[in-house]
């Protein structure tokens, strides 16, 4: 068991390149590595210089096409015949995450939702069923309803803390439970752990959303996951300067399968994104302890303003997913989200100076959405509100400042923003 604390290290081991390593040129990892702590795997975990320059960093091979010298061969012994199916800086990327999470398999994409298509378009054929959090990030919800749908895939959404009514909701047909825990935007945590039996007796794919936390503060395949997915937008990145994603599997042949579709559907990433990711990535661990223990002092401050009518955050004893959460996450992570009254949200907004109105997560920068308007507005407002994504909802992104600057912004912001709630209470 863990203890959630802002400090905390992962319990499970982070090898330096996984039990198999992905072939990546020209960065090969030392496969007789001992176990490192998660910020040293994250510098070098399948990681070596440059062979043909020494360069530390890898370099930034933004090339479509590869010299063949003959007919069926390659000049790179990791056979890189064009940069639609593989990429020498992209496949560094691959292995470096890949060893973060000590698993054999990683696949870089061009964005979150492109690793999403990519895991549904390679599990799923028309009459196939999918079982899928009823809290879930918008484009998600979109493209499970709207495109697969179109394509003769049904999804039933169901609310994935509650494990029988994930059990009831299975068919025969089902081939896949997609979920997301802590859950976007309103930070519900499911048991991953039981979620992962379940689709194992089942015989079905578990997959799950990581984004908000990365395998760094939630390892998903120590409870049970076949695929970990990844927005690299967010924190993985980390600088909100691209947009990325990942899937990650220690299943060879499902892996197989992904890479396939990814070549199919032309959907891996750039690789000058794939390297400003792999910078990104040298100071996840580091960063992710600072995003999560101002994000553990500003839920600390909000739980207890008159104003703030609710606040979610799994690292809040008060919170009724402390519990789960501490048993399966190293830290509350950087997201919060928090419940004003409506019409005192657009003053609130006013009011914020670093704090910034975006739609983003897992920056340097602190961002604040309204889903109801932005990241969740394509879902009908019963819904929506059932789900409790209320006009009133605020979602945090903590960023990298100091605390204390947000802590007093967030404070005169509620202020500034009072007036118009006793006016309106009057
Ligand atoms: N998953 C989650 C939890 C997200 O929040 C997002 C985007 O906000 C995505 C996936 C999609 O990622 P991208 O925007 O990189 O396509």
């Amino acid at each position: 068991m863990t203890k959630l604390t802002a400090s905390s290290t992962p319990s499970v081991p982070f090898t330096q390149s996984g039990s198999s390593p992905p072939a990546a040129f020209p960065n090969t990892a030392p496969s007789s590595a001992a176990p490192a702590g998660p910020q040293t795997a994250a510098i070098h975990a399948g990681l070596a210089p440059d062979p043909a320059s020494g360069s530390i960093l890898t370099p930034i091979y933004q090339t479509a096409t590869y010299s063949q010298p003959a007919l069926g061969e390659t000049l790179s012994p990791d056979g890189h015949t064009y940069s639609r199916c593989s990429n020498p800086t992209v496949s560094a990327l691959e292995s470096n995450l890949a060893g973060l999470e000590g698993v054999p398999h990683a696949l870089a994409f061009k964005t979150g939702l492109a690793a999403i298509t990519t895991l549904f378009f390679s599990l799923l054929r028309p009459g196939d069923h999918v079982v899928a959090s009823e809290v879930l990030y918008g484009g998600s919800v979109r493209l499970l309803r709207d495109l697969l749908g179109s394509f003769g895939v049904e999804t039933t959404f169901v609310d994935s803390t509650d494990c029988s009514a994930v059990r009831r909701a299975l068919r025969e047909n089902t081939k896949l439970l997609f979920i997301e825990s802590p859950a976007n935007p309103t930070l519900i945590v499911s048991d991953l752990a039981a979620l992962g039996k379940l689709a194992n007796a089942a015989g079905i794919i578990f997959a799950v959303d990581n984004t908000f936390l990365t395998g760094v503060l939630q390892p998903v395949f120590a409870h049970g996951a076949h695929v970990s997915v990844l927005s690299t937008t967010k924190y993985v990145e980390g600088h909100d300067s691209t947009t990325g994603g990942a899937l990650l599997t220690q299943d060879t042949d499902l892996h197989e399968k992904l890479k396939l579709t990814r070549s199919c559907t032309g959907s891996i990433q750039g690789p000058f994104d794939a390297w400003l990711t792999l910078r990104g990535l040298k100071t996840l661990p580091l960063r992710l302890k600072r995003h999560s223990a101002s994000a553990l002092a500003i839920a600390h401050f909000l739980s207890t303003h008159p104003a703030v009518r609710a606040i979610h955050y799994p690292g809040l004893p008060s919170s009724p997913s402390f519990a789960l959460a501490n048993e399966q996450q190293l830290s509350g992570g950087g997201m919060l989200a928090f419940e004003l009254d409506p019409e005192q949200v657009p003053l609130f907004l006013g009011g914020l100076q670093y704090i910034t109105l975006a739609e983003n997560l897992g920056a340097a920068e602190s961002l604040i959405t309204h889903p109801a308007s932005m990241t969740h507005s394509q879902i009908p407002i019963e819904e929506r509100e059932r789900l409790g994504i209320r006009d009133g909802l605020l979602r945090l992104s903590v960023g990298l400042e100091d605390p204390e600057d947000l802590l007093r912004e967030l404070q005169n912001a509620l202020q500034i923003s009072a007036p118009i709630l006793e006016e309106v209470q009057a």
